[in-house]
């Protein structure tokens, strides 16, 4: 099955509202130096395709309940670079259109722009992640993922086609992107909402971290060594975690935008995920 309940990576502290969830690619080349998929598929910065994919989820389509929503996609982004020849992700948002399948689209890419003809005939919230809106420290970030500047101007499209939006600043990391994130959210003033979440690491995820950013992890792992651990994810002490979600409730809300964090057992309304804005 290509189409699978949301599984969020059995993290305790998720509050997402049941939907389904399906990974156009497998793996994905954004490489990002705090990814955590890495942990669980093997050779995750390598794109592949599946094969037969989009008839056998036809198949899936024709009998999926609609009243559920499909997220596309939580392990890996549906626009990778090779989406721009391909165009597999837009084939499957032709297929939601035919069957009148809602889903929320989230990802690091602009490609997403090419489809807005498609999107706006869909039952669908689009979102982009953006760690920071300092393009340097996003390159480091995100090395081969479109820069926050091109994503961003491509999600003012999809609301100029009154597409509902919205954004993840995720992760959020201490001494580093909390630094940027007034400008960030300035950036992003013009979304439904936000979802925040701050740094969790993985074994493998923290290697990578502290052999791109040694400084900084110098500084900031012993603060994770003072954090909890929590469904195998090092978390920042729960009261650093706390007044950062906090700060940043604040002034989401003081924009108008509704707010969600993701997986810190900290409040979100209505919704951690943003799903209260596909239409039903
Ligand atoms: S975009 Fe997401 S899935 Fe892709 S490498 Fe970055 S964090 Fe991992």
């Amino acid at each position: 099955m290509y189409i699978r309940p949301f599984d969020p990576w059995k993290s305790k502290l998720c509050t997402c509202p049941f939907k389904y969830t399906l990974n156009v690619y497998t793996g994905c080349d954004h490489a990002c130096v705090y990814c955590y998929i890495t942990s669980y598929i093997p050779n995750a910065f390598r794109v592949r395709t599946k094969e037969g994919f989009l008839p056998k989820l036809e198949r899936e389509l024709r009998r999926f309940d609609k009243r559920y929503i499909i997220a596309l996609s939580y392990s890996s982004d549906p626009y990778p670079t090779i989406e721009r020849e391909l165009g597999i992700t837009r084939k499957v948002l032709e297929l939601f259109r035919r069957y009148g399948v809602r889903c929320m689209l989230l990802t690091k890419s602009d490609i997403f722009k090419r489809d807005l003809d498609v999107l706006s005939e869909l039952k669908c919230a689009v979102g982009i992640t953006v760690t920071t809106v300092n393009e340097r420290k996003a390159k480091l970030l995100e090395p081969n993922a479109p820069s926050p500047g091109a994503r961003i101007r491509a999600l003012r499209k999809a609301k100029e086609k009154e597409i509902p939006v919205y954004a993840r600043i995720d992760p959020i990391i201490p001494l580093y992107t909390w630094e940027d994130f007034d400008k960030t959210l300035k950036a992003l003033s013009f979304v439904s909402h936000i979802t925040v979440s701050t740094l969790k690491l993985k074994p493998d995820s923290k290697k990578r971290m502290s052999a791109k950013f040694p400084e900084l992890m110098e500084r900031l792992w012993p603060l994770y060594e003072k954090g909890e651990r929590i469904s195998g994810y090092y978390y920042l002490p729960r009261e650093l975690r706390f007044k950062i979600l906090r700060e940043a409730e604040e002034k989401v809300l003081r924009n108008g935008i509704t707010f969600g964090s993701c997986r810190e057992g900290y409040r979100s309304f209505p919704m951690c995920d943003g799903s209260h804005l596909v239409p039903s």
